[in-house]
């Protein structure tokens, strides 16, 4: 038996009827670029994430550019953010012009630690992302007093973690604004591109949507500098069906990620990931962390059983970022993570034999590396 890392194609069995129905619905009006089917989604999708406001766009990356923009982000400013995330963060921040800053993350939870963020802050500080790494919320309370203290804002990378909930109350709900992707391979994800800003404030919902679709305010009058970023008609029909299913969905991921848990929970090799009791995680990725992941890695793919890593360099040791000049050193945490982190086949359709199969290889392989401290003798 195999076991892939993500099996898209199961999921699309349990949803193939409702899918065709909404794609048909689309074909037949003809609403392909923005359009009524996008405006459905965003209506849901803002009651799903407890806020105002959710405006559909093309990509995540564009959701956080976009949002950071509508708040006057631009050159001079700094953003402060993780080392430890998908590049796309970072990116963000560089394409309005601003400079990316990094603080390091918690030991165990590996989000923002709020302790280094004061340290961060300069007079040219004007807006702090904290990143849902994995669909584990980041410690929000003390990062929200320190930016209210500075007068900064707060942006939550929500990309990985629909659904995920922070002492109760929704990711992206918490901020200025929320922004999340729904690449094909997210807890939510589009049969294309998507992603989505989400706010309480309407003064940035109505800049952003200008923004997306050519600093528009009505048809051919043009008040900002915008670009083409509306989401297609047919993700905004997709997503509409797949939300409803996304409760569901995240449930069967904190099933999973619970039997992981307890299958491993006396590997001393392995060290399963960990969930702060502010944190409703929903298990976009399941981490664990293992000294000799390579080497690992590789012996289990060998055997059928796909992992990945997230992510094997940090930002600042990116050739992309090396103007930055940041030594290796900096961000110990975060790089410590970069070389140990594995992350093992994690989607709501996984089956308990396959879990069991994962975890049965995993204490083989590790312990065949490790011995003696292995953990094959507890199979
Ligand atoms: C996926 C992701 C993004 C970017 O989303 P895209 O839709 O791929 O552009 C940004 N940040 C994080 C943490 C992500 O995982």
């Amino acid at each position: 038996m195999n076991v892939p890392f993500l099996d898209l194609k199961a999921q699309y069995e349990t949803i193939r009827d409702e899918i065709a129905e909404a794609l048909n619905a689309v074909l037949e009006s003809g609403a392909f670029a923005g359009g009524p089917f996008v405006e459905k989604f965003e209506r849901e999708f803002a009651s799903f994430c407890e806020c105002e406001h959710a405006v559909g766009v093309n990509s995540g990356t564009t959701a956080l550019w976009l949002a950071l923009q509508g708040l006057g982000v631009g050159p001079g400013d700094e953003v402060i953010t993780v080392p430890n995330t998908f590049i796309a963060t970072a990116e963000a921040i560089s394409l309005t012009g601003a400079r990316p800053v990094f603080v390091d993350v918690d030991e165990g939870a590996y989000t923002m630690d709020p302790a280094f963020l004061e340290g961060a802050i300069t007079p040219a500080t004007r807006a702090i992302i904290p990143v849902h790494l994995y669909g584990q919320p980041a410690d929000m309370d003390p990062i929200l007093a320190i930016a209210r203290r500075h007068g900064l804002l707060v942006i939550e990378d929500a990309c990985q973690a629909h659904g995920a909930r922070y002492k109760g109350k929704s990711v992206g709900s918490l901020g200025d604004a929320g922004c999340f992707s729904f690449y094909p391979g997210k807890n939510l994800g589009a049969y294309g591109e998507g992603g989505a800003v989400v706010t309480k404030h309407r003064s940035l919902a109505d800049t952003v949507r200008m923004l997306r679709d050519h600093g528009q305010s009505q048809k051919y009058y043009h008040s900002l500098i915008g670009i083409n970023a509306r989401m297609d008609g047919i993700q905004g029909a997709v997503l509409s069906v797949k939300l409803k299913h996304l409760p569901a969905w995240n449930a069967a991921r904190r099933w999973n990620a619970d039997l992981y848990n307890r299958l491993l929970a006396d590997c001393p090799v392995i060290t399963p990931p960990y969930e702060p009791d502010y944190a409703e995680h929903v298990y976009h990725l399941y981490v664990v962390r293992t000294p000799n992941r390579d080497a690992l890695m590789a012996a289990l793919k060998d055997q059928g059983v796909h992992c990945g890593i997230h992510y094997p360099l940090p930002i600042h040791r990116q050739k992309a970022y090396e103007s930055l000049d940041l030594p290796l050193g900096q961000y110990p945490v975060a790089e410590a993570s970069a070389a140990e982190v594995l992350s093992l086949p994690m989607y709501a359709e996984l089956t308990q034999e396959q879990i069991n199969l994962v975890v049965h290889k995993m204490r083989t392989t590790s312990a065949g590396m490790l011995a003696p401290v292995g953990c094959a003798s507890a199979v």
